[in-house]
């Protein structure tokens, strides 16, 4: 379909965003396990099968052998909460007023509402982990052990943040680094020192943050080992590659691209784990797993940040380095090995995709954004993406929409960009001046669609 087909069959459907439901495809006696593995800040070009020159990742690149590698596959926006709130509820995050990072000084989080996947899967009682990084509010209501997770074990927010001294700690709490706990409760906060929990409680501080993905994997296939015989959904979210980075004694200055390379090879090796575990216990054909990052790479000196080569941009930015994500599914028998898909598909996709494959019902009563993937993932014959147009927010600005090949992008530093994506995905050639008509159609897209939006928010969670 090109551009202004798919344009004006967006308007006739007048942004109803409800996705179709795919028919449910597990077996009598249970519907699939669903592994979520999400990454912060990896870029678009960090792993061997995405073109990394230096960084050797054999596990991911068997995931992809066996599975299906998306090349125009979308976060919903270029840094850590927003992309986090669409994941896990299949909705722009400005939907629902989780546009920004959240620091541990803010009182707000994900409203518990909202009905995240992890709520969904409990319908078929499914057992429920969220391990690693949160980010959607780290008080009480917010946490993921209101959210529809059975536990959680990570750090509630970014690893550059700091402790919010009002956190409860655990009776068996450890203190390293020569900290008291009067110092943690009533020193000044320092960067960098992030609290480690299990559930609602701080079980560490500051979290040895060199070992966060060794512990996270432990904890990730004890999960999937004594939830063998029943559904389980797992959502490990890494704390790594994000800055500062860490690795530990066992990948620390192996790779060949620094201590970057380092924390992205020791995910490799705990992505193996993971698919190690399912073929072990036998659960290979009957669980999907996700593989994305959650952002773009951050522009840092010192080899710090990623590479999404070729694209152009970074985290934070709307340009395809900032949002477009390295993604690889796998589900041996489902989705057929060695595959691969151009087509636009996005984290809020997740949402109701999972809904589908799991027989469950997706909310009816609020706007859920994203659509139903599942003939892209299974490589139905002709199937195409259900994005007719695919949104970019910055913030709470809409800066970008891509429809078809095409991507306009309106910003105050680049002004009115037009690119043709399947010729230039470098983002280099601005077109904008030969094609005024599909500049006025597209920005009227977009207009309508942030007004459609602002008109149906649902409010964040606040204290
Ligand atoms: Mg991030």
């Amino acid at each position: 379909m090109n551009a202004i087909q798919s344009i004006s069959r967006l308007l006739t459907l007048a942004l109803l965003c409800a996705g179709a439901t795919s028919s449910t495809v597990w077996g009598q006696d249970r519907p699939p396990n669903v592994v979520v593995i999400f990454v912060d800040d990896q870029g678009y070009n960090d792993i061997g099968v995405y073109g990394s020159p230096l960084i050797e990742t054999p596990h991911l690149d068997r995931m992809a052998s066996e599975g299906m590698r998306f090349t125009s596959f979308y976060s919903a926006s270029a840094v850590c909460t927003p992309s986090r709130a669409a994941l896990l509820t299949g909705t722009y995050a400005q939907r629902i007023e989780m546009p920004g990072v959240l620091f541990p000084h803010h009182r707000r989080g994900l409203n518990p509402d909202e009905i995240t996947i992890a709520e969904l899967l409990k319908q078929k009682r499914y057992a429920t982990a969220c391990i690693g990084k949160w980010h959607l509010g780290h008080e009480p209501p917010f946490l993921p052990t209101r959210q529809g997770f059975d536990w959680y074990y990570g750090i509630p927010y970014s690893n550059d943040m700091y402790l919010d001294s009002k956190m409860k700690m655990a009776s068996d709490v450890v203190f390293r680094e020569g900290i008291t706990r009067d110092e943690a409760v009533y020193g000044a906060p320092s960067r960098n020192l992030v609290p480690l929990m299990r559930n609602e409680e701080v079980i560490e501080y500051p979290a040895d943050q060199a070992l966060l993905t060794k512990r996270y994997t432990e904890k990730a296939v004890q999960f999937i080992e004594a939830n063998q015989k029943k559904p389980f959904f797992l959502y490990l979210a890494h704390t790594m590659p994000h800055v500062p980075l860490y690795a530990s004694e066992a990948f620390k200055g192996k790779s060949k691209r620094g201590l970057y390379g380092d924390t992205i090879e020791e995910i490799d090796w705990s992505v193996g784990e993971i698919l190690d575990t399912l073929d072990e216990l036998s659960l290979d054909e009957n669980t999907l797993v996700v593989y994305a990052s959650d952002n773009g790479p951050w522009k840092l000196n010192e080899g710090r940040g990623g590479s999404a080569y070729p694209l152009r941009g970074y985290k934070f930015q709307t340009l395809e380095g900032g949002m477009r994500v390295p993604c690889i599914m796998r589900w041996p028998g489902s989705i057929p090995a060695g595959s691969e898909c151009d087509e636009v598909a996005a984290t809020i996709d997740l949402f109701p995709t999972i809904a589908g494959l799991t027989g469950t019902d997706a909310p009816s009563d609020r706007v859920i954004d994203g659509h139903d993937i599942w003939p892209l993932m299974s490589a139905q014959p002709g199937a195409a993406s259900p994005h007719d147009a695919y949104f970019f927010y910055r913030a709470n600005n809409l800066e970008a929409v891509r429809s078809g090949d095409w991507k306009l992008r309106v910003t105050e530093a680049d002004g009115i960009e037009l690119f043709d994506l399947s010729e230039d995905i470098t983002e280099s050639e601005n077109l904008a001046d030969e094609n005024p008509r599909i500049v006025t159609i597209m920005q009227a897209l977009m207009a309508s669609f942030d007004a459609e939006l602002k008109a149906n928010q649902r409010p964040a969670g606040t204290l």
